[in-house]
């Protein structure tokens, strides 16, 4: 039995120590993932979280209601690899049902939606971030190693017509990988209608992959000079919404828009509105920092809904702002699949 129902009549409103209003809770699910990209994950040496150090689906689900009353609204499922998580449906639907949740999305690498887009759909998951870096059937699984383009490119089918939509496309840019290959991706806005975000390279936790991310670090500038070369002018949207880290655009006759997310050279801290759950179970406080607080050990240890609400306060009030990315400060602890990007 589920404690507290959201006090959807009051809804508190978090606010960190910045002003900024922290409503959307990033969720991930696993540590585990089918691929290993080069700039996330090594190919050999890893050690994952044992099930039984991994939020449940009910656990899951208190935490999302105790968001809900705190004021959040939207909500995104990640990883590693959200859909290698065997209860993903289950999970979807708990927090789907949850009165107050406006947005429930996922980002994923996609293969595996040939099999769970239709039940995720039916469950209330709402739309689909598809991560693929090139089209070039050899390149993709040099920079996404262990993936086959045929199988990401079926499941990004799989995701429009069970009508996960708007479909947005997550790119990384590396280069010596796939920098030349943005304009075929960009080109997906005008031919398929499917959103597309091209993200800069970010150095997380010590290791080869934070290396190679700062070795072959692409600014969007450069990404997108490289488009409008191609393709022509990109003209700006205004973004309706400020804490959309992304920067938004429309190439000439296309409805879906491209947007360059550049953490690096654009920092987009002072608007961030983001709080993350890792997949066993800690607050953690900013993608750039190595900051946590401890929600499993609140829900082990017999605390309820109204117990988790109190952690989550405590986890805004000490949100951090700003890094250094550019002066070579990086983080330690976590690399990006052991908190969910
Ligand atoms: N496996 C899913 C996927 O790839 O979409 C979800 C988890 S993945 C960690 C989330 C996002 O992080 C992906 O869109 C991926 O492109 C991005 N990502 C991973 N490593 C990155 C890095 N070093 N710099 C920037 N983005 C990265
Ligand atoms: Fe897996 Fe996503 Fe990391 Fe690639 S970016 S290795 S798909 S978690």
């Amino acid at each position: 039995m589920l404690a507290t129902l959201p006090r959807l009549d009051n809804p508190i409103q978090l606010h960190d120590r910045f002003g900024r209003h922290i409503n959307y809770l990033r969720i991930s699910l696993t540590d585990h993932c089918n691929l290993r990209c080069v700039y996330c994950m090594p190919t050999h040496g890893l050690t994952f979280l044992p099930n039984r150090d991994l939020l449940t689906a009910e656990e899951i689900e208190i935490v999302a209601r105790a968001a809900v009353t705190a004021g959040f609204h939207k909500f995104r499922l990640t990883g590693g690899e959200p859909t290698l998580r065997p209860d993903l449906v289950d999970i979807v639907g708990r927090i789907a049902r949850t009165p107050g949740v406006a947005d429930l999305a996922m980002t994923t690498n996609g293969i595996r939606l040939t099999e769970l887009a239709k039940d995720l759909k039916a469950a209330g998951l709402k739309r689909v971030n598809v991560h693929i870096d090139t089209l070039h059937p050899e390149r993709l699984p040099q920079v996404m190693r262990w993936g086959k383009l045929e199988k990401l490119w079926a499941g990004l089918e799989a995701a429009e017509a069970a009508g996960l939509e708007p479909i947005k496309i997550n790119c990384v840019v590396t280069r010596g990988y796939n920098e030349e290959d943005v304009v075929d991706i960009a080109r997906l806005a005008l031919d398929r209608g499917w959103g597309v975000r091209f993200i800069e390279l970010m150095p997380l936790g010590a290791g080869a992959e934070a290396q190679l991310s700062i070795d072959r670090y692409v600014s969007s500038a450069e990404t997108k000079a490289r488009i409008e070369a191609a393709l022509g002018p990109l003209t700006p949207i205004p973004n309706r919404d400020p804490s959309d880290e992304s920067r938004n655009y429309l190439l000439p006759g296309a409805t879906a828009s491209i947007g360059f997310i550049s953490p690096v050279s654009e920092p987009y801290c002072g608007t961030c509105n983001r709080m993350r759950l890792t997949a066993d179970g800690k607050f953690h406080l900013c993608l750039l920092h190595d900051d946590e607080v401890d929600v499993k050990a609140v829900l082990r240890g017999g605390g309820n809904q109204a117990d988790v609400e109190v952690i989550l306060a405590r986890a805004v009030a000490l949100k951090p702002t700003g890094h250094a990315l550019r002066r070579g400060v990086y983080t330690e602890d976590r690399r990006m699949y052991q908190i969910g990007g």
